[in-house]
């Protein structure tokens, strides 16, 4: 690929969703020069969490469908050399839930509690007697089991370095 196109695509992947590489990978710009786009990962997932729907066909996961089980299954198949170690941590990711949240509303609402198997989700009981959902971020692994739990969306994921808000 040549250097503006890839520049071009990471732009486009920038300005766009965020997108998300299997557990493990090496950056992002390494990752799209060494993925051979063989779709390897995608069929040994455990979940199918791993699609191809981004227009260039690289692998990303999305949370909307399924959840990371951390199996490494991905990594075990890949033949290029564009993961980490599994030795080390998967990534630096965790969840964040925005304002739309209907607790925010004033309508009562567990579901994604239910669905964190770290019990990385905790309530708190606020004003007006609604209980309001906050991350946990030393225990959130970021699997994205609770993104789908939502009814309104209102859980995304993000990693730790890319993130300024000081949270
Ligand atoms: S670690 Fe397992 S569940 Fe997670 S993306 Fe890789 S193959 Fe899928
Ligand atoms: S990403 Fe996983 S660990 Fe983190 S809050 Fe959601 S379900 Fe829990
Ligand atoms: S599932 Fe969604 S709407 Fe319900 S408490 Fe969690 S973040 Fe809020």
């Amino acid at each position: 690929m040549s250097i503006l196109s890839r520049r071009n695509l990471l732009r486009g992947q920038w300005r766009g969703h965020d997108v998300i590489r299997p557990p493990w990978s090496v950056d992002e710009a390494l990752f799209i020069d060494g993925c051979s786009r063989c779709h390897a990962c995608v069929e040994a997932c455990e979940t199918g969490v791993i699609t191809v729907s981004g227009n260039q066909g690289f692998p990303e996961l999305d949370f909307q469908h399924a959840e990371c089980t951390f199996c490494k299954r991905c990594v075990e198949v890949c033949p290029e050399p564009i993961f980490h170690s599994t030795e080390s941590q998967p990534w630096q990711r965790y969840a964040v839930i925005n304002q739309t949240c209907l607790t925010y509303q004033g309508v009562a609402c567990r579901s994604c509690q239910d669905a964190c198997e770290p019990y990385a989700i905790k309530f708190k009981l606020r004003l007006g007697g609604i209980a309001q959902p906050e991350i946990e971020r030393e225990s959130c692994t970021g699997c994205g089991g609770c993104v789908r739990s939502c009814p309104v969306q209102a859980i995304t994921t993000r990693e730790s370095d890319k993130d300024n808000d000081g949270k």
